[in-house]
């Protein structure tokens, strides 16, 4: 790929000059280079970045070549991919106004294809997309729904949202693998095994309802350490526990559960985090 960079195809590798190599080593600006924007917000890495020279051997462009090692594109380059070679090259020209005309090309190992990212700067979309990334002083409203809390989150042990939502639809502490807020009455912290009661939800703030249904518990692997680490805090109160295997005469919480104490932040209360 890099001697078909300077125009050179076909040619055996045993068959390559140390002046064929010397030449392409002369059109190397930078290997593995970091791109930032001046103000730090947006970050990538190259992995080379070529000169473009005429026939006459003047500088004509920038190359930007990403290698992707996965499976090269049938007709188009996927968006996302598209979307980040183009990001590189904005940064580029961002960072250099006098910089030639630059160009990005995902260049695909296993064929030795190389693919050109064509499209407007997107360097305005992507500062935009790094807004949405800073933490907002209230939560953000919640996506209530069996596609997003009805699945994997990691955010259930301080959102009180899923929790009523499946009360309030009937299938809460129902599947085979369930998460639910308990109280722990009793726990052998050798064996793991304790005595739990089920909790529900007072309202959708999160606030706390023994419901009376008590059931056995075994905590193991991870699982185990993370109660012991919770209880080490002094932890009394209610503890969330996440994909809990509910089959069985004891609810299984094994190394693959969260085990966190219940507290849930509120949709009005400004969190302001300290630095
Ligand atoms: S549990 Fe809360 S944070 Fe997670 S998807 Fe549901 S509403 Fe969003």
């Amino acid at each position: 790929m890099l001697l078909d960079h300077i125009g050179v195809r076909g040619l055996p590798h045993e068959k390559v000059t140390t002046a064929l190599w010397r030449k392409i080593q002369s059109l190397v600006i930078a290997v593995e280079g970091e791109l930032k924007t001046s103000d730090g917000r947006l970050m990538g890495r190259l992995d080379l970045l070529l000169a473009d020279v005429d026939d006459e051997g003047k500088l004509s462009g920038w190359v930007v070549a990403d290698f992707k090692t996965g499976r090269a594109p049938e007709g188009t380059l996927k968006s996302e991919v598209n979307r980040q070679l183009l990001m590189y090259r904005d940064i580029l020209l961002s960072n250099n106004p006098n910089a030639p005309p630059v160009i990005a090309e995902g260049w695909y190992t296993k064929t030795s294809a190389k693919w050109e990212a064509k499209g407007e700067n997107v360097l305005e979309q992507a500062f935009a997309a790094w807004e949405k990334t800073q933490p907002t002083a209230l939560p953000m409203a919640p996506q209530i729904g069996d596609e997003s809390c009805g699945g994997f989150c990691d955010w259930k042990a301080w959102c009180p949202h899923w929790w009523k939502w499946r009360s309030d639809n009937g299938t809460l502490h129902k599947a085979d693998f369930a998460d639910a807020v308990i109280l722990l009455h009793d726990v052998d912290l050798e064996s793991g095994a304790a005595a739990i009661e089920l909790c529900e939800p007072l309202d959708d703030s999160g606030r706390v309802l023994p419901s009376g249904v008590r059931n056995s518990a075994k905590f193991d692997g991870r699982g185990l350490e993370a109660l012991k680490e919770l209880l080490d805090t002094g932890h009394q109160g209610p503890i969330f526990v996440g994909s809990v295997m509910t089959q069985g005469r004891a609810w299984r919480i094994g190394h693959w559960c969260d085990v966190l104490p219940w507290d849930p932040i509120p949709d009005d209360i400004e969190y302001h985090r300290e630095y």
